[in-house]
C-alpha cells in the first residue's frame, strides 16, 4: 500500500512541475510504460500470497489510472497556455468581427478598355485579338511602311530573331490587316491590346503600353464618318462633348493621315496637361491608303476605308490624371488600389 501512495505522490509532483509537452512524456514512460514502476508493480503479483493479489491488482489499475488523468489534465493545462502566448497573452478576442477580405479591382486600363469596347459594340464594330509576336508582313509591309522606313529601325523594335522575320509588335495595326485579309468588306472592327517598342523609359515612354485599332471598310467612308467615329469615341470617355480638330499628318498606312487633337478636358485656358494650348494630340487616323487595302485583296476601287491608332495608356493616364506612365505596369499596390 505504501508503495501505491509513494509512486502515486511522486509521480503527481513530476506532472506538475512538468513544462513541456516532451517532459510529460518522459514521466509517462518512466512510470506507464513497459519498464515502468506501475508496470512493476503488476509483474510482482505472481509472487504474493493468492489472498492478496486481487486488492494490489486492483489498487495497481487505480493507481495507473490516477497517474494517467494528471498526466492527461496538465497536457491540456500546457496546450491552452501556449495557445495563450501565440494569440498574444490572452488579448485575444475570439468575438471580434474577421478582418474584410481584400478584393482586388479591375486594372484601369482594363477598366477602359472594357468601357471603349462596350461603346464600339454598341456601334456595330467587331472587337478582335491578334498575336503579339508578329511577322515582319503584318507588322510593316502590308502596311506600306517599306524596308528603309524608320519605324522599322531596330531602336524602336523588339526583334525576336536574327531573320527580322519576327518582333513583338510596335503598334495594334497588324490586327487591321489580318482583319481586312479575314473578312469581307463592309466590316467595323477595333484592336484593343498591348504593344512594345524598344525604348528607354521615362514618365512618359514605356517598353511596353497599350494600344487599341480601329478600321472601317465600307462604301465612300469619308473623312466625315471618321470625325463623327472619333467624337463619339471621346464623349464616350470623358462623359461629354469634346471638340476636337484635324492637322495634316504623315503616316505611310493612310491618305490623307491627320493627327487628331482634342480640346483639353481639364481646362479652358491652358494648364501643365495640355502645355497651355489647350489641345490634347490624342491619335493619328485617316482613310486607308490604296495600297493598304489593295495589299489584302480589298479592291479601293469599290471600297475605302478609315483607321485609327488610339493610345490607350496615355488615354488612361488623361482619364485619370496619372503623370508617369510606368505607374501603370510597375505592379504597386499602392497604385492599383485606388481604382
Ligand atoms: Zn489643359
Amino acid at each position: 500500500m505504501a508503495d501505491h501512495d509513494d509512486i502515486r505522490a511522486r509521480a503527481e509532483a513530476e506532472i506538475l512541475a512538468a513544462d513541456s509537452a516532451a517532459a510529460l512524456k518522459d514521466i509517462e514512460r518512466a512510470y506507464l510504460g513497459k519498464k515502468g514502476e506501475v508496470a512493476g508493480l503488476l509483474a510482482s503479483i505472481p509472487s504474493l500470497p493468492a489472498e492478496e493479489r486481487p486488492l494490489v491488482g486492483k489498487n495497481a489499475n487505480l493507481l495507473k489510472q490516477a497517474i494517467q488523468a494528471a498526466l492527461d489534465a496538465r497536457g491540456s493545462e500546457l496546450e491552452a497556455s501556449s495557445l495563450d502566448a501565440e494569440r498574444g497573452a490572452g488579448d485575444f478576442d475570439p468575438t471580434l468581427p474577421p478582418r474584410p477580405l481584400d478584393t482586388g479591382s479591375l486594372h484601369p486600363i482594363t477598366q477602359v478598355t472594357r468601357e471603349l469596347e462596350d461603346l464600339f459594340l454598341s456601334m456595330g464594330y467587331t472587337v478582335l485579338d491578334g498575336p503579339e509576336v508578329e511577322r515582319d508582313f503584318y507588322n510593316f509591309e502590308a502596311l506600306n511602311i517599306p524596308r528603309d522606313h524608320p519605324a522599322r529601325d531596330s531602336q524602336d523594335t523588339f526583334y525576336c530573331d536574327d531573320s527580322g522575320d519576327f518582333s513583338l509588335r510596335p503598334h495594334t495595326s497588324p490586327v487591321q490587316v489580318r482583319a481586312m485579309e479575314r473578312l469581307e468588306p463592309p466590316f467595323r472592327v477595333i484592336a484593343p491590346g498591348r504593344v512594345f517598342r524598344h525604348e528607354t523609359t521615362d514618365a512618359s515612354h514605356e517598353h511596353t503600353f497599350h494600344q487599341m485599332e480601329g478600321m472601317v471598310v465600307g462604301k465612300d467612308i469619308s473623312v466625315g464618318h471618321l470625325i463623327g467615329a472619333m467624337k463619339t469615341l471621346l464623349r464616350g470617355i470623358f462623359h461629354r462633348e469634346v471638340e476636337v480638330r484635324l492637322r495634316p499628318g504623315h503616316f505611310p498606312f493612310v491618305e490623307p493621315g491627320f493627327e487628331l487633337d482634342a480640346r483639353c478636358p481639364f481646362c479652358s485656358e491652358g494648364c501643365s496637361v495640355c502645355g497651355r494650348t489647350t489641345w490634347i494630340e490624342l491619335l493619328p487616323c485617316g482613310l486607308v491608303h490604296p495600297n493598304v487595302l489593295r495589299m489584302s485583296g480589298i479592291d479601293p476601287e469599290e471600297w475605302s476605308g478609315f483607321a485609327f491608332g488610339l493610345g490607350l495608356s496615355r488615354l488612361v493616364m488623361l482619364r485619370y490624371n496619372i503623370d508617369d506612365v510606368r505607374h501603370l505596369l510597375g505592379g504597386d499596390l499602392r497604385f492599383l488600389e485606388q481604382f
